[in-house]
């Protein structure tokens, strides 16, 4: 193991070069099934953060100005860079954050593919134009970059998350700031430097780390002007009133209570197998993950089959080929899962499968809770009512769709929601009068590709416009329209009334 005077620090990007930070404050990023301390993050200074977003504002003046398809040729290097590297960097990915070597190479991907979005950048900015509006007078509209735009993203996902971000944010124009994850930096540096690599110009991208001193300070820069912000809750409601009060736009994604319905005629063996992968794949450590398995009618006939699949899922290691899926991110993100387990037993839930004295053989200093089934929850409940995070899925009954439909709908998060059934009627019903900003049709995690946007609503979502797909679009460009009349010869001048200077 190494001491840690020969642990790497992780660098800061400013400026197009990767440096070493001033700041005397750092996070040690560990490995989550041993503790091996892998490397640790600077938390940037005033002057570096003032730094890098003033090297963004200045690459953004000759930025906003290069041709699109130039935009999208340093794209499709980028993308084409990123999947050359996939598996180194997602090896980096399942150290840093205990992911399984598939689901790391998976996070990784859904990223890819927004970088291969922001190849089309130039239909994606067309405006709209109409001729006539009133005699000889046309009416265009563009879409225009802001300025300095930034991000601030959580540990669950440092392949996709940042990737959702920056590349729409400057294939439309813009300069980015981005605030990385302090539990898992290392996956998104290694990115950088294939951003580096591919030819963009400094200061495009640049990367700052920290805590929250760092994201205030970074939102409340007068240089910014608009904010992408993904993680926990009660953060992104700190982070959307900060940047509202300091009058930027905003948009912040956060946590999420995801249920999944199971009707009396649903495909018995897919609804099990999509119940364990969803509740405890990524050991349940996804925005998207099913914490609350809702039965339908007799539909809980299947689960007594379930118990037996929960029992079977193993935990382990990244590389471990028999692994399910790994450790959380941390002890403290583990002791909050346990401690969510006992208040579970303690306000009555049944506890069918107990992961909670799990321990991996090898690796007992390692973050792992085994798979944890409760049934009987009722929604008074902790487990019910916190977002777990962890490999616990909480089962429920109604004796109708109608039933649980109003049970989903009384929960005040919206990011995603599925039903399994046979019945288009049923899942037509669905889709139509469920309050969840992702549905899935016997599709457990519905996250939509990026030529759609990340649609969470309610409680898992503030803000209007969405991150990737046409939404982000909008959400980093502002809106110029032109009215334009020629004149062939000189006629007489326009009167004061504008109905008539019009006509
Ligand atoms: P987190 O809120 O703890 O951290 C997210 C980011 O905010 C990090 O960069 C962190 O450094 C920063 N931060 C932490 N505390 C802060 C504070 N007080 N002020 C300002 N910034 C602060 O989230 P996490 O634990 O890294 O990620 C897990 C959470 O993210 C879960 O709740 C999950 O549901 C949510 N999430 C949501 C989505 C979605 O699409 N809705 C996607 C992924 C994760």
């Amino acid at each position: 193991m190494a001491t840690l005077s020969e642990v790497q620090t992780v660098k800061l990007l400013l400026d197009g070069e990767f440096r070493e930070s001033a700041g005397t404050q750092f996070h040690e990023v560990k490995d989550p099934a041993t503790q091996e301390v892998l490397a640790r993050v600077p938390f940037a200074t005033d002057g570096e953060l003032d730094a890098a977003v003033k090297s963004a504002q200045a690459a953004f003046l000759e930025w906003r100005d290069r041709p699109l398809s130039d935009r999208a040729r340093l794209f499709m290097k980028f993308q084409d860079l990123l999947k050359a590297h996939k598996t180194d960097i997602a090896k980096t990915l399942c150290r840093e954050s205990g992911k399984l070597l598939a689901d790391a190479e998976g996070d990784l991907w859904r990223g890819i593919e927004v970088a291969e979005h922001a190849c089309g950048i130039a239909t994606l900015l067309m405006g709209e134009t109409a001729e006539n509006v009133a005699r000889n007078i046309d009416t265009i509209s563009m879409q225009q970059p802001l300025g300095v735009c930034a991000g601030i993203t959580p540990f669950n996902f440092p392949g996709m998350i940042p990737l959702w971000m920056y590349p729409m944010a400057i294939a439309c124009g813009n300069a980015f700031v981005l605030k990385p994850s302090e539990q898992d930096p290392m996956t998104v540096m290694r990115v950088a430097e294939l951003f580096v690599e591919a030819g963009f110009p400094k200061g495009l991208l640049n990367i700052i780390h920290g805590g929250r001193d760092q994201v205030d300070a970074l939102i409340r820069h007068p240089l910014v002007r608009a904010v992408s912000f993904v993680g926990s809750v009660p953060v992104a409601q700190h982070v959307y009133k900060t940047g509202a009060d300091a009058l930027k736009r905003v948009q912040c994604l956060g946590g999420a209570k995801n249920h999944m319905v199971i009707m009396p005629d649903a495909n018995r063996a897919q609804t099990i197998s999509a119940l364990v992968g969803a509740a405890c794949g990524a050991a349940g450590q996804r925005c998207m993950a099913i914490s609350v398995a809702v039965f339908v009618g007799d539909s809980d006939a299947i689960i007594p089959e379930l118990v037996e699949a929960f029992k079977k899922v193993r935990p382990g290691r990244w590389d471990n080929a028999d692994a399910a899926y790994g450790p959380q991110i941390s002890p403290r993100a583990k002791q909050r899962v346990l401690d969510l387990i006992t208040s579970g037993k303690k306000e009555g839930a049944k506890c069918l499968v107990d992961g909670s004295g799990f321990v991996m053989p090898g690796y007992e200093q390692g973050n792992f809770v085994g798979p944890t089934l409760f049934d009987n929850v009722t929604t008074n409940m902790s487990i019910y009512k916190e977002e777990v995070f962890g490999p616990v899925l909480c089962m429920m009954r109604a004796k109708t769709l109608d039933e649980a439909i109003k049970l989903i709908n009384a929960n005040p998060y919206g990011n995603g929601t599925s039903i399994f059934t046979r019945s288009g009627a049923a899942a037509r019903k669905f889709q139509h009068s469920i309050e969840v900003g992702q549905v899935g049709i016997n599709v457990p995690i519905p996250v939509p590709l990026p030529f759609f946007s990340f649609t969470g609503s309610r409680g898992s979502f503030y803000g209007d416009l969405h991150v990737y797909g046409k939404q982000a679009v909008r959400f980093y460009t502002q809106t110029k329209t032109i009215t334009s009349r020629w004149f062939e010869d000189e006629g007489p001048a326009a009167g004061p009334n504008m109905t008539i200077s019009l006509k």
